[in-house]
């Protein structure tokens, strides 16, 4: 399997059986400029989306005109969609009581939102002018994150279990470990202790390899670069035995 990180929680994954994508984000701002456009999305079957926020949704529309690809996304984020041009034929309901997508397994499970802490908040505001607040506002408002959901899917018979974002209760890490997941592409974003957070997360789920994601400043100065390396030290502290497997930014991994 080729696991590609585009940025933020973005990733392409290309098995034997075909090429599906999660929550795509190629507009970056002020960010470093991502390498990918819409046409790296021509032959992605499923584009699978976590949760609505704009750092998970902002491109969806403009790539669906450029490829085949269905979008797969919960409620009020497939009406969001939507209203920003994605055409009614290209959605499909992202259920979590159904298989979604038969070649690959996949489904989607009931999942949560990391709740951003006033740390996070107090420094966000801090490191933004009084035009990046107006901004961050609009972007808030106009992208509501709606559902959040967790995909699980199979390649080879390995398990894979993307996370949109880490607020993943107890009953739902108990429901991921019963899954036996190979690798858990885990996200490290939206808490001043993201990493002890998802490190402890990691240890629930106990997956053979984690592979984090979001860490990148995707869009600052509202984003900011989190540690992998204090990400590992909390893992090794929580005796996690398995491997930590981190993707250069834009970056692809044959696994
Ligand atoms: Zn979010």
């Amino acid at each position: 399997m080729d696991l590609t990180w585009l940025g933020t929680a973005g990733f392409i994954v290309k098995g034997e059986q075909g090429t599906i994508a999660f929550d795509p984000f190629l507009s970056r701002g002020e960010g470093e400029k991502s390498p990918f456009t819409v046409n790296s999305f021509a032959n992605v079957e499923g584009v699978f989306i976590g949760h609505g926020h704009f750092d998970h949704t902002y491109d969806v529309p403009q790539i669906a005109m450029h490829s085949d690809a269905k979008i797969f996304a919960p409620g009020l984020t497939g009406l969001m969609l939507k209203l920003r041009g994605l055409p009614s034929e290209k959605l499909i309901h992202a259920s979590h009581n159904e298989m979604l997508f038969k070649k690959f397994n996949l489904r989607a499970h009931r999942s949560s939102h990391v709740k951003f802490d006033l740390p996070l908040v107090y420094s966000t505001f801090k490191r933004c002018k009084l035009g990046d607040c107006s901004k961050l506002c609009g972007l808030g408002l106009g992208y509501p994150k709606g559902l959040v959901q967790t995909y699980s899917f199979e390649i080879k018979n390995k398990k894979i279990l993307f996370i949109s974002s880490a607020g993943c209760t107890e009953k739902e890490l108990l429901q991921y470990r019963d899954l036996e997941v190979d690798y858990l592409l885990a996200p490290l974003q939206g808490h001043s202790d993201i990493q002890e957070i998802v490190a402890r997360q990691t240890k629930i789920i106990n997956p053979k390899v984690v592979i984090p994601h979001h860490h990148d400043d995707f869009y600052p100065p509202l984003s900011q670069s989190i540690s992998v390396d204090i990400f590992r030290e909390k893992l090794k502290r929580l005796d996690y035995k398995g491997e930590v497997l981190e993707i250069p930014l834009f970056q692809s991994c044959d696994i």
